[in-house]
């Protein structure tokens, strides 16, 4: 520090400044997960800043001698407190398990380390140090933590968020080495640097995690918004307008130049079961078959209900592969039956047209083509599979059922 005039940072100003800070962004929080069910779990950061702002009142009042045993334990625990509220909030806000006995690790730090300090090894500086022991522990977890953004949307949200904790942990890391004095002596810093510069970056990073916070939670209710604009609201699958969007952030991703099928689909008769059983039965039926849909097709592929009872899968594989899952998804429909609460046994089968989009084909073409396959589906009776290619073929030879996909190729290879 020679040669360099000591800047001095009044550290209760600003510790007194930094928890009410801290609490007003706690409350915003608060108010936020209250007014939204979607943003509930803001509540435990709330929490968390609340319990850390106390920690932060406690600490930098002059107080008689016989205070300062209580106050160092508030401060501790509340200290250790926070950290656990802060970790179930991004927990619960990254979808990720909460891990009861992580919690419980944690507050184990300042526990014992206050119990040793009293009972067993009466040294202030190792009691300090195992406190920040345990809230480096945290740091790494929270780290760890933000390192699986729930949705893409704020994927990078969570990555700035991720630098300002590693500093954040070197900071920390310094900053107690220096005070534990295991550091060599020219990286130490001296007391009152140590506070200030300690100070100021305990501020900055408390600040840049509360509008953090705040910031995770609108993207968070921005991108769920989104979803009402692109999901169907009664299947869950991607509605027309979600499905279109989906497809062309596909096509600008899509780098290699795997085979892509187009498979359509159409519940047969649906109309009769609206007029036999009623409108919420038929919902019923839309909401028993997308889930069908989704246990048969649900991986990597786009899955839509382009309206009614009309369905389309996109997926990254050959001709063959979409025959085997439509084959599986007619059969599957075929064989299942959906009873009602009302002992209403409801069955129905569907007609699918399926097929592989061309090298030189535009997707609306394809679109247009997988649709055909399906008209010829429903002109030639229905629950079957049918496939563009063999459209010429004569009618009982273009069905596209696995069973009877070898006579379908035979007249071409004869
Ligand atoms: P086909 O075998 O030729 O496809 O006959 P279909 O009766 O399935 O086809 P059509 O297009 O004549 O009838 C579709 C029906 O789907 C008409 C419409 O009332 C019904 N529908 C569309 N959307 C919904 C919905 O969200 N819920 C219910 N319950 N019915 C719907
Ligand atoms: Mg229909
Ligand atoms: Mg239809």
């Amino acid at each position: 520090m020679n040669g360099i005039t000591a800047f001095t940072v009044d550290i209760t100003t600003l510790a007194l400044a930094r928890g009410i800070v801290q609490m007003m962004l706690g409350g915003l929080l608060l108010y936020l997960g209250s007014r939204h069910s979607d943003a509930r779990d803001a509540r435990w950061w709330a929490i968390g800043f609340f319990v850390n702002g106390l920690s932060l009142f406690v600490f930098p009042f002059a107080l008689p001698a016989a205070w300062e045993p209580p106050r160092v334990i508030l401060n501790h625990l509340t200290l250790g407190a926070s950290s656990l509220f802060f970790l179930i909030g991004f927990w619960k806000f990254g979808q990720q398990p909460v891990r009861p006995w992580l919690l419980v690790l944690l507050m184990l730090f300042p526990i014992v380390s206050l119990t040793a300090w009293e009972y067993l090894w009466p040294n202030a500086r190792y009691r300090i140090l195992f406190t920040a022991a345990g809230q480096i522990l945290y740091l790494f977890l929270l780290q760890h933590s933000l390192s699986h953004p729930p949705r893409e949307e704020i994927a990078r949200l969570y990555k700035r968020l991720r630098y300002a904790v590693v500093v954040y942990i070197l900071v920390y890391i310094w900053s107690y080495a220096s005070i534990a004095e295991i550091l060599p002596t020219t990286a130490r810093l001296t007391l009152g640097y140590h506070r200030s510069i300690f100070s100021v970056a305990s501020l900055l990073y408390m600040l840049t995690l509360a509008v953090g916070c705040l910031t995770l939670q609108f993207a968070m209710l921005a991108a769920r918004n989104a979803d009402l604009a692109r999901i169907d609201w009664l299947t869950g699958l991607l509605n027309r307008r979600g499905f279109f969007n989906a497809l062309q952030l596909k096509q600008q991703g899509q780098r290699n130049h795997s085979p892509t099928s187009i498979v359509a689909i159409d519940i047969d008769h649906f109309k009769s079961i609206n007029d036999r059983y009623g409108h919420a039965c038929g919902d019923l039926v839309l909401q028993d078959f997308s889930q069908q849909l989704q246990a048969h097709a649900g991986n990597g592929r786009l899955i839509a209900r382009m309206g009614g009872e009309e369905f389309l899968i996109v997926m990254d594989e050959d001709l063959n592969a979409a025959a085997t899952l439509a084959e599986e998804i007619r059969k599957a429909l075929e064989q299942r039956s959906l009873v009602t609460s009302d002992g209403i046994t409801l069955r129905v089968t569907v007609s699918i047209g399926i097929h592989q989009v061309g090298t030189a084909e535009s997707i609306e073409k394809a679109l247009i083509n997988a649709d055909q396959a399906l008209y010829t589906a429903k002109e030639n009776g229905r629950n079957q599979v049918v496939c563009w290619s063999f459209r010429d073929l004569p009618a009982d030879q273009r069905h596209y059922r696995a069973d009877s996909r070898m006579r379908a190729h035979q007249p071409q290879n004869s």
